[in-house]
């Protein structure tokens, strides 16, 4: 396994950092998880754009260009001779002194891993996930912006230690004022009477790529769509509830917090859209 490692590519055992990174010490930096189907990065542009952004909004200069970047992960993949898994692209503020400035960081670091990807087992599409909510709240922008992709991910540590406590794939997240917000890496969706509904971005939740994804699906299919916030009564009474991610992409859940959701198994609505959300992730992206 190759690991692209600032311009370099050194081996799993080689790929190393000093213990000065801020991404280590503070958790400045940003990263991305991107799927690859069939030797094509899947929506790349889309992954770049969020990965440029959210540099941009920690005042992080990045050291490679757009094409510079794709380029590199291009090339990773194609020395790791990857068909179909995941690429895990961090950008650290890169190696400074103990203090938090990051003027003290004079360049960023990027690092490259791709690997196969463990995903749920098939039956877990078909029959739905248990889920719980947990009591860790999701940040909303007066705090650090969930829009921003950042190292910082203890808060979803928490929600994942919650699951885990709970003995669940994935938890549910609400925000400070009650709303539903998300998972601990995946956005949410829930579906009553045909329509579709997931929590606007502000209501603190990641600008998901798959999230936009179903958006853009929904559309196309005729599906009545609402970004709106909801609550965990909505999410109790619903038809139909699912998750959205780059490794889970459109997986259906059977239970939330001990109420069976719809006919207890993956509902008609969240069955269509996997079945063609997995149609065009081959075509979608970077060959
Ligand atoms: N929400 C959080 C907090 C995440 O970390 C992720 C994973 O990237 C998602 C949602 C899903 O986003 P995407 O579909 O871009 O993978």
């Amino acid at each position: 396994q190759w690991i692209y490692l600032n311009g370099d590519f050194v081996s799993k055992e080689d790929a190393k950092i000093s213990v000065y990174d801020h991404g280590f010490l503070y958790g400045d930096g940003i990263f991305e998880g991107i799927r690859i189907y069939g030797g094509n990065i899947f929506k790349c542009k889309e992954h770049l754009d969020r990965l440029y952004d959210s540099a941009k909004s920690i005042m992080l200069d990045m050291p490679l260009s757009h094409g510079e970047m794709q380029d590199a992960l291009v090339e990773t993949i194609r020395r790791n001779g990857m068909r179909d898994g995941y690429i895990r692209l961090v950008v650290s503020r890169g190696p400074g002194n103990l203090g938090l400035d990051p003027k003290r960081c004079p360049s960023a670091w990027v690092i490259i891993i791709v690997e196969q990807l463990a995903i749920y087992p098939e039956e877990a599409y078909k029959n739905g996930l248990v889920s719980v909510s947990v009591s860790q709240r999701r940040n909303i922008p007066d705090a650090l912006n969930p829009k921003i992709k950042s190292l910082n991910y203890l808060n979803n540590i928490l929600v994942k230690i919650q699951a885990n406590l709970a003995g669940v794939g994935e938890a549910i997240m609400l925000n400070s004022q009650g709303y539903v917000a998300e998972g601990s890496s995946d956005n949410i969706f829930i579906i009553k009477n045909g329509v579709v509904y997931t929590p606007p971005c502000y209501v603190g939740a990641l600008e998901g790529i798959t999230r936009a994804a179903i958006i853009d699906l929904c559309a196309k299919h005729g599906y009545k769509l609402k970004e709106e916030p909801f609550t965990l009564h909505d999410v109790y009474v619903a038809d139909e509830v699912f998750f959205t991610g780059t490794a889970a992409e459109v997986i259906a859940v059977r239970e939330v917090d001990g109420r069976t959701i719809g006919s207890g198994k993956a509902g008609p609505i969240t069955t269509n859209l996997l079945q063609e959300f997995r149609k065009i992730v081959t075509v979608d992206g970077v060959k």
